[in-house]
């Protein structure tokens, strides 16, 4: 079914049913990564009209909050991850705070804000939110001397993150479909705090199918993928080392997060973190044709 680039154009935590909200709103409340500045973040999928249709004061607060935001600093977008409890450890602050988002969005995007951005090809840059949300997923595997795999690099935002979390004795490898991105996303890393990483060699960033992995730094500890599979690859199950956790969105029209651990014994535990929208891991062909 060819879906509008409106559709596909965001990377998000998704609400399927505008009528749901108010109740999805109330549950989300329980959950420490479903605060309410997740669900403000989607775009298409405007929070603020969910507000008023609840009639909740705090909502309305919420949604006077968002309207005269604050948030124009990097520093300031962290700090309200931190606050909604999207962002729970020190070390994903601190690497967030480190890797100006600003550096890897399209000139003149609103880059604090916490929403998914168009970068070309049909690609976009997911938004702050599903960042840390997978920094967080990922965090006890990107320890210092840890190998990383980022499938679907795109800018290279979290490739850069990974990269500094794994320090100069890890691997950060980003693996992408269309060079431009690639080309585009080794100029953003040189301006950034992983610049030197880039150069020494512990940040790479290739052009490939993702879809393979990349068997030169595997077994990983950590693999991200940034696009929504129909099912998850096997190479990437493969690649991944005992101990090792594989964070991906499976489905298509409906998708959720999947937490894939590969335990010592080679089995695999797989759970679901949440509802999301990512745009599809496929053929480059595909991708450029709208898929
Ligand atoms: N995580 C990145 C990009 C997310 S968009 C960021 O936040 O900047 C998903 C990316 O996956 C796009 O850049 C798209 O080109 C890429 N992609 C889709 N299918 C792919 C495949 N088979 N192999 C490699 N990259 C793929």
């Amino acid at each position: 079914m060819k879906m509008s680039s409106s559709v596909v154009a965001y990377t998000f935590r998704h609400f399927p049913q505008l009528h749901n909200r108010s109740l999805q709103l109330f549950s989300l409340h329980r959950h420490p990564f479903r605060q309410p500045c997740t669900v403000t973040s989607s775009s298409s999928c405007s929070l603020l009209s969910a507000f008023s249709l609840t009639g909740n004061s705090f909502f309305r607060k919420m949604e006077r909050y968002w309207a005269g935001s604050s948030i124009n600093k990097n520093k300031g977008m962290v700090e309200h991850l931190q606050r909604y409890g999207v962002i729970q450890s020190k070390k994903v602050a601190e690497v967030m705070e480190t890797i100006d988002r600003a550096l890897f969005v399209p000139d003149g995007s609103p880059a604090y804000e916490d929403s998914p951005m168009q970068i070309g090809f049909n690609a976009t840059i997911s938004a702050p939110h599903m960042h840390a949300t997978c920094l967080q997923l990922l965090e006890k595997n990107l320890q210092p001397g840890m190998h990383a795999l980022d499938v679907g690099s795109g800018t290279g935002y979290l490739t850069a993150c990974f990269a500094l979390m794994v320090g100069p004795q890890g691997r950060a490898i980003g693996v992408e479909h269309i060079p431009e991105l690639v080309a585009l996303s080794v100029k953003n890393v040189e301006k950034s705090a992983a610049a030197q990483l880039l150069k020494d060699g512990s940040l790479a960033l290739h052009v490939g199918d993702g879809r393979e992995g990349w068997p030169e730094f595997a077994p990983y500890d950590a693999i991200h993928v940034g696009a929504a599979a129909p099912e998850i690859p096997q190479p990437l199950i493969d690649q991944l080392k005992p101990g090792g956790r594989l964070v991906i969105p499976v489905g298509n029209m409906f998708q959720e997060l999947k937490v894939v651990d590969k335990n010592e014994d080679g089995s695999v535990t797989m759970r679901s973190e949440t509802s999301v929208r990512y745009v599809p891991l496929t053929s480059r062909e595909a991708q450029l044709r709208g898929y």
